[in-house]
């Protein structure tokens, strides 16, 4: 199974400006290969090659290596459509390969430019931990909002383990951030203390008005956004850990914003608003694979109206939002805790068909 990372580099200005003319004269070499492409209808690698090298290498002042990879890019994009002529963008992708980018150590690549080569910082994001030896053929480099990122294709979930039946499902929730089937609590509360704090100061601040107010505004949400996602990452973290080692498989909702039948308060509401919950979601899927643990996404209708033991389904059984209690069987607890418990439930059912899905994705 193979994973995208993107890491972002860190040239100096000069590097920054290398990079750039590099990006603009691959795409330039790009477009002169694709239109001489199509005036001669030859779209194959080879096609191109052969009309086109030594004109590029001559034009372009590419290196050999970086020509091979722009008539690649264009054989590859005519490859899925040859009916009109393909245009690149002057700041599209550049390709490179391990010829014309190679790993210094953790933190550092070469990469070649049309000045040679530069050795760049590079910053790995939400993407640690991170195995360079698993990093696989082909990187994209490309530029984004003034930045340069890089697209590492790695391999992950080489020592895949066996699986039982079981499945851990998470509620994610606003009091508690997630609740497993095994009942284990991750709570925000100090995420809770943090956003109180942040709130009354922020309203504070925003009455203010100054330009002063205005730019301690800013730091503090760049604080309480890095505090969010911080957060998400060690929850997401521990969750996938727990399934690892227990050897089962995830089974989350798919949440898109929150659960139509979920009784949130105004004030729950205007906290769920803000709470990053997709980002949890991104963050156990990427820790998943990266680790091999299958997840599946379930339906989320009535998770929280269920009963765990029974089966029976009422709007009235979710009495508050931390308790359930069944009007048929009677069965009390926790509504997280119930609400995973069915998510685990409907994640045993297509178990089989997810477990297929990963070993062959
Ligand atoms: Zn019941």
């Amino acid at each position: 199974m193979y994973l995208t990372l993107k890491v972002k580099l860190n040239p100096d200005r000069k590097q920054s400006n290398k990079l750039l003319t590099t990006m603009e004269k691959f795409n330039e070499a790009c477009n002169y290969a694709s239109e001489t492409a199509w005036h001669n209808k030859k779209f194959g690698k080879t096609g191109i090659q052969k009309l086109t090298y030594y004109d590029i290498r001559q034009k372009f002042a590419l290196s050999a290596q970086l020509t091979v990879r722009a008539i690649g890019k264009v054989a590859e994009s005519y490859s899925n459509d040859r009916k009109t002529m393909h245009k690149f963008n002057r700041r599209g992708a550049v390709v490179y390969d391990q010829r014309v980018l190679s790993f210094k150590g953790k933190d550092m690549v070469s990469i070649l430019t049309l000045n040679g080569r530069e050795k760049i910082s590079i910053s790995y994001g939400d993407y640690r931990p991170f195995d360079i030896s698993k990093i696989r053929g082909q990187t994209d480099l490309i530029y984004e909002d003034n930045n340069f990122y890089l697209m590492l294709v790695m391999e992950v979930g080489e020592n895949e383990v066996e699986y039982n039946d079981d499945v851990m499902g998470v509620d994610l929730g606003v009091v508690n951030i997630a609740t497993t089937s095994n009942n284990e609590v991750y709570k925000g509360t100090k995420a809770d203390e943090i956003r109180e704090r942040y709130t009354s100061l922020k309203s504070r601040l925003q009455s203010a008005g100054t330009w002063s107010a205005k730019e301690h505004l800013k730091k503090l949400s760049k604080k309480e956004r890095r505090f969010k996602r911080d957060l998400n990452h060690r929850v997401a973290k521990q969750l996938v850990k727990r399934a690892k080692d227990t050897s089962r498989a995830i089974a989350l909702e798919n949440l898109n914003g929150f659960r139509p039948e979920a009784t949130v308060t105004k004030a729950q509401k205007d906290r769920l608003g803000k709470w990053a919950f997709s980002e949890l979601t991104d963050f156990i899927l990427y820790k998943s694979k990266l680790e091999g643990v299958p997840v599946i996404i379930i339906n989320p209708m009535y998770t929280s109206q269920q009963c765990s033991e029974c089966g029976h389904i009422n709007k009235s059984n979710r009495q508050k939002q931390a308790n359930f209690r069944c009007k048929t069987c009677g069965h009390r607890e926790n509504a997280d805790y119930n609400a995973s418990k069915n998510i685990a439930h409907r994640g045993a059912v297509s178990l089989p068909d997810v477990l297929r899905l990963t070993s062959i994705s």
